[in-house]
């Protein structure tokens, strides 16, 4: 973690001045009375060891990551009658769909039929006809493979993600992030932290939809990342008016926009708000910024390596894995500093997804949905689309309300039963 090692080198070197300055502040923030500092001469600034605010949470499943993949998987593991918990970092459900302004969730189609449904597709179709946009024909097969991408307004999404969530029962954190994962011998025992709030939940299943695999990193399960990783974007709209939930916003690409830390999260966000107000200065017309989403969007950070690694040859290949519970669809699309050339599947392919991509190798009770699914680089290109993470996320909320209830881990859960489960609440399953 080269950028936490920094930070600490640089609190080591802090001159005098600057840490008097830090300790005086302390105090104040601290609330003390002036009488009371005067009675303490020494005025020492206090630390408090004692987690005031904690709030106890006991669940069958948590999900960690409330965005694309996450909100779906919560949302299937409480309508399947497991007791859910989501901790959600930000303020709202959707994640890149939303908080990052990709709000043109695809492929839920190939070839001329629907290929993913279910609690994804519920959500995208509800959010269309709320705000009385179109959905595209998915008997056509589209010139390009972008046309038939749905077009949604993200604030109508993350509403009604939030709506569902909630008629679930799912019990909703945000403002909070996992502190410490521990393994016990029935389940897992996680500390988040948020403003003024400790929890503590115990829980039997873990559903890790960080994007970047965050909960997987913390208990030192193996990850994949290459050293180059595709550019983050920051969406805005320059100009007119932004037709929300129709046209899709302009973006810049953040290069070096790595979603791991909030250390790499902030420079992300400065990279890419420095890089929209130099665009802005240079404005030669009166173009007015109509529009920014409030954080810089991810591609890629880490994937897991999980009980099978989906290969760029089995995506393209369309490969039926024997523990398929999903597809997904779109090119091999990786974005480098120059742009992206995307490569279109063969005429019929249909690449499917195995429930053992979900499962970080050696572990138990734990699962990832969302991009971090195991896969090499050039597969992942594909699998990261937002059809894609949703049906994930659907398949690993099911599996892991299925373990919970028979307290076992979901890869020993019969598959047939997560795949009627899955069908029952509207998923695509392919069959082999
Ligand atoms: C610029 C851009 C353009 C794209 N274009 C398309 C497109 O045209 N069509 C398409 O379908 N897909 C597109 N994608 C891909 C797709 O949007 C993403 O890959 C997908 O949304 C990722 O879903 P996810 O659930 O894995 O992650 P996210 O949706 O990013 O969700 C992760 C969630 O976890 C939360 N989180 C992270 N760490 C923590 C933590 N420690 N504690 C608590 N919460 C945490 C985050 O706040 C976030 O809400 C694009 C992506 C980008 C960046």
């Amino acid at each position: 973690m080269p950028n936490t090692v920094r930070e600490e080198m640089e609190d080591r070197h802090l001159g005098r001045r600057q840490f008097m300055r830090r300790s005086v502040a302390g105090v104040a923030l601290a609330g003390s009375s002036s009488a009371a500092l005067g009675a303490d001469s020494g005025a020492r600034p206090r630390r408090t060891g004692k987690r005031e605010g904690t709030v106890r949470t006991e669940a069958d499943v948590l999900v960690v990551g409330g965005g694309t993949a996450g909100t779906i998987a919560a949302i299937q593991a409480a309508r399947a009658g497991a007791k859910t918990a989501l901790v959600e970092r930000g303020t709202q459900l959707g994640g890149t769909a939303t908080t990052g302004g990709v709000s043109f969730p695809g492929l839920f189609d190939a070839w001329g039929k629907q290929i993913i449904a279910g609690i994804g597709w519920e959500l995208v179709k509800r959010a269309v006809e709320l705000d009385k946009g179109t959905l595209p024909d998915f008997s056509q097969v589209p010139a390009r493979h972008w046309q038939n991408q749905v077009h949604v307004n993200q604030f109508v999404y993350a509403l009604l993600a939030e709506e569902a969530c909630v008629e679930a029962g799912v019990t909703v954190a945000y403002y909070e992030s996992p502190l410490s994962v521990e393994q016990t011998v029935d389940g897992w025992l996680v500390d988040t932290v948020g403003p003024g709030t400790y929890r503590r939940v115990t829980c039997q299943q873990i559903i890790d939809c960080t994007g970047g695999a965050s909960v997987v990193g913390m208990l030192g399960l193996p990850r994949l990342r290459d050293s180059e990783t595709q550019p983050g974007s920051l969406l805005y709209k320059l100009g007119g008016v932004h037709p929300v939930g129709r046209g899709q916003l302009e973006q810049l690409y953040v290069h070096g926009a790595d979603s791991s830390t909030s250390v790499t999260l902030t420079e992300a966000n400065l990279n890419g708000r420095r890089l929209l107000l130099k665009k802005l200065r240079g404005q030669k017309d009166t173009s007015r910024l109509v529009h920014m989403q409030p954080e810089t969007a991810h591609r890629e950070t880490y994937r897991i390596r999980g009980e099978t690694v989906i290969t760029v040859e089995d995506y393209t290949s369309g490969r039926v894995f024997d523990d398929a519970v999903c597809y997904a669809f779109y090119p091999v699309d990786l974005h480098t500093p120059s742009g992206v050339k995307p490569k279109p599947l063969a005429r019929g392919t249909v690449p499917t997804i195995g429930l053992r991509a979900l499962v970080p190798k050696g572990s138990r009770d734990i699962m990832v949905a969302g991009r971090c699914v195991s896969s090499d680089r050039l597969a992942n290109s594909g699998l990261r689309v937002q059809a894609s993470c949703m049906a994930m996320g659907q398949a690993a909320g099911a599996a892991a309300a299925l373990a919970a209830q028979r307290k076992t881990t979901p890869i020993e859960v019969p598959l047939e039963d997560i795949r009627e489960l899955l069908r029952h609440h509207g998923a695509i399953v392919p069959s082999a």
